[in-house]
């Protein structure tokens, strides 16, 4: 064969400067593209964020590739305007996980990245920081007195404002701090530095507020048990593949133990850690300990510190002076190099699924960025959730076991009490066993935890006279009472206005005050046990940044007698006090509507069981119940897991629920009922045409129907159900629905994909 000479004759094919795809914060899903300055061809890699025109405004967007322009160059771009980043904020392989997290979760990619960096670097809000720097004001001449006062800022009242602003906070304070949150402008600010009162200086603070926290006591060591789990964990994170590991240990097994031993093997091999937690503030034991065993190489991340130190935390994983992260749901994008194991601990929690968009699950996030980085997975819970567990008792994930606890004690026993059978009348907060039972814990100066998973003192106000009912003007619900402050509360948007005495609609005068909360039973406590000190742990309780750590820090210097409180209390305490728990109302999450409500309920009880008889002294549990043999109580009593996740799956394989098919909630919301429900049902009759258009038999479509709160925040709710044995023909539906689904102007289509409940 001879070789034909290249084709001379016809024109080199122009070869384009590739251009910049971008994605920004916004609503939408595709991205955009930009042409770039040779001026910025540098510095434009993907990763970086660039400032870009968009309409007649400037945003801030994540230069995610570099492509071939679109349409053959033949629409004229516009030109990228700036790059903030001397290097990319998010790494190539963060950048395709987050890409992963949008088109599977069908979400905006800006909305994903913003989700994964901390606060403030994209979306409004943003600003060259250059490398992350902060600026700082800082008072540098004192007025003392008044006249003086006076004298410089005579009429320049928002500077004299902002100065004595800033005296009340020690002198200074960061300048996005002074603009956004207190709402002065740059030239005030600046004003104060040209009347040489203050500077302005860009720093970079370390900040690390868990630096005071005691650290725990050193590491035990480990049982056989533990060693066996350990063994086999290390065997698999050094695999090429290592997967997914499942272990279910039971609440005090020592599954922390085992996990910091993990991670001590890898980050001795010279990788990095990854610990997940449902929630900092309620998990400050595990935070010592992670700390008391790696010192200065954690970084904690979560929703309670300031965008100044969440900045810092995450400079420093990503400059590898840290190594392990620490986090709640976001912490899965913490952005460590060379990961080598994540740990997804109380994997079941609902809270690492996200409420709004992006709405990902970061359980799943954390198994798919462990596979894309070679690293393990390991999901660890008292109770693990059925989606895990089925896997790993397929064979598809490694599945490991703790059976017992570390220490010497045994698991409590549970007692059930049927409410049915009380005398006394309603409300029956106390039952007369519980309440002996904590008559006696108070004699013998013994601590005990209290459990009702509603706040508030009574959650439904209405009129004997006429049914009247005090609900909030946006949502379908009823307002809940809070006594002490004399207010009825929605607990879903925060709509709030006086308590009454009188009927709004027929002037009767005999409110019924029915359903009770956890303000109700404080109050009911005082009056039973005048003696106790009861310590009262809820939303309402706990709103200043470390006011969960200071009440635990008080039950734990033993300061407190009774701790009463929302599911907040279940979760991971270790307080060795603690012989008594008992749950006021097990049937509060028993009767919702949704198809989790049983996994709930079973989840609360063995959580919230497992606190009591840590200690030297053995534990009881009582359960108040009006339902006593459901068999999602029946099994917590045993503390049988596996009897209770065999008969859930059984029931969720009729209806067909998670974990036996996929589920996506499509949710239509807006102002006006019946255009809601039109759109609905319009949505249902596009869906039907799609399907049948691709011949597809393996997405079954349910709805539509209004939602069980049907509406909120002012605006009606109708959902759909799309169920598929199919994620991946699942995904490619709910794609090119949220692209092309008319849907009319006014109302929104939410795509939930793997919703945690129907609500
Ligand atoms: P889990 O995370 O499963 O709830 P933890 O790791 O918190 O369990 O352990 C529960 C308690 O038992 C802790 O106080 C821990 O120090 C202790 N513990 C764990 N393993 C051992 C062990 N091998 N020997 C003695 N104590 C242990
Ligand atoms: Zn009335
Ligand atoms: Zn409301």
């Amino acid at each position: 064969m001879t070789e034909r000479p290249p084709d001379s004759n016809r024109p080199p094919k122009q070869l384009e400067a590739p251009v910049a795809r971008v994605s920004l914060p916004r609503p939408v899903l595709q991205s955009f593209h930009y042409r770039i300055p040779p001026d910025l061809a540098a510095a434009a890699v993907p990763g970086v964020r660039v400032v870009v025109p968009f309409g007649r405004r400037r945003e801030t967007g994540i230069l995610e590739a570099l492509v071939e322009p679109p349409n053959a160059g033949r629409t004229r771009l516009k030109d990228l305007h700036a790059v903030l980043d001397v290097r990319p904020v998010l790494s190539p392989d963060l950048l395709r996980l987050c890409r992963w997290v949008a088109d599977y979760y069908v979400a905006p990619a800006g909305l994903v990245y913003r989700a994964a960096l901390p606060p403030g670097l994209i979306g409004g809000a943003a600003r060259s920081h250059g490398e992350l720097r902060r600026q700082v004001i800082r008072i540098v001449a004192e007025l003392p007195t008044l006249t003086e006062r006076e004298r410089v800022f005579g009429r320049a009242r928002r500077q004299r404002e902002a100065y004595e602003t800033l005296e009340s906070m020690g002198g200074q304070a960061e300048v996005a701090h002074m603009e956004r949150q207190l709402g002065f402008s740059r030239s005030v600010l600046t004003g104060l530095v040209q009347r040489e009162l203050a500077e302005i200086t860009s720093e970079a603070i370390e900040r690390d507020p868990f630096a005071g926290l005691q650290t725990g006591p050193p590491q035990p060591e480990l049982n056989p048990a533990q060693v066996r789990v350990l063994e086999q964990l290390v065997r698999q994170a050094t695999e090429p593949d290592p997967g997914v590991a499942v272990l279910r240990g039971v609440t005090g097994s020592g599954k922390t133990v085992v996990y910091l031993r993990l991670m001590r093997t890898v980050l001795d091999r010279g990788r990095s850690a990854i610990l997940l937690v449902p929630e900092i503030a309620l998990t400050p034991q595990t935070v010592e300990r992670v700390r008391s065993e790696f010192g200065d190489d954690v970084a904690v991340l979560h929703s309670g510190l300031s965008d100044g130190e969440r900045r810092d935390a995450w400079a420093a994983l990503r400059d590898g002076r840290k190594r392990v992260a620490v986090g709640t749901r976001s912490a899965v994008f913490a952005p460590v190099p060379d990961l080598g194991v994540i740990v997804v601990d109380e994997e079941h929690d609902g809270s690492y699924k996200q409420g709004e968009t992006p709405r990902y699950h970061a359980r799943s996030v954390a198994v798919v960025r462990a596979r894309m980085a070679g690293a393990l997975c390991v999901l660890g819970s008292a109770t693990p959730s059925l989606e895990s567990w089925q896997l790993g008792r397929r064979g598809k994930w490694t599945s490991l076991v703790l059976p017992d606890r570390a220490t010497p004690h045994p698991l409590p026993e549970v007692e059930v009490v049927d409410l049915r059978e009380e005398q006394s009348p309603p409300p029956r907060i106390l039952s007369d066993r519980l309440k002996s039972a904590l008559a006696d814990r108070l004699v013998k100066g013994e601590q005990s935890i209290l459990l009702l998973n509603r706040r508030g003192h009574s959650t439904w106000v209405s009129c004997d006279e006429c049914g009247w009912v005090a609900a909030c003007e946006s949502c379908n619900v009823s307002l809940t009472w809070h006594r002490r402050r004399g207010r009825l509360v929605c607990h879903h948007c925060h709509y709030e206005q006086p308590s009454r005495e009188t009927c709004p609609e027929c002037g009767g005068a005999t409110l019924v005050f029915t359903g009770v909360g956890t303000e109700q039973v404080e109050r009911h406590l005082g009056e039973e046990f005048p003696e106790a000190r009861i310590a009262r742990m809820d939303v309402d309780t706990t709103g200043e940044k470390w006011s969960h750590r200071d009440i635990l820090e008080s039950v734990r210097r033993r300061e407190v007698d009774i701790l009463l409180g929302t599911q907040m209390i279940s979760k991971g305490l270790d307080l060795p006090g603690v012989t008594l728990v008992g749950v006021i109302d097990a049937d509060v999450g028993l009767n919702l509507p949704d198809f989790r409500a049983s996994e709930r309920t079973f989840q609360l009880l063995a959580q919230v069981a497992g606190r009591a008889g840590r200690g030297s002294l053995p534990g009881k549990v009582y359960v108040q119940t009006t339902r006593p043999a459901h068999f999602a109580i029946q099994t917590a009593l045993r503390h049988d897991f596996e009897s209770f996740a065999t008969r859930e799956l059984d029931d969720r394989a009729g209806p067909g629920y998670p974990p036996h098919v996929r589920l996506a909630n499509l949710l239509i919301t807006g102002p006006h009922e019946t255009a809601v429900a039109d759109a609905a049902e319009a949505l249902r009759a596009w869906l039907e045409s799609l399907l049948e258009r691709k011949g597809n038999t393996s997405i079954l479509l349910l709805g539509p129907a209004p939602c069980p709160i049907d509406r909120l925040r002012g605006r009606w709710r109708w959902h759909l159900l799309l169920k598929s044995d199919d994620a991946a023909i699942l995904g490619s539906v709910l794609r090119h629905t949220a692209g092309s689904a008319p849907i009319p102007s006014g109302l929104r289509l939410e795509i939930d994909r793997d919703p945690e409940s129907l609500l």
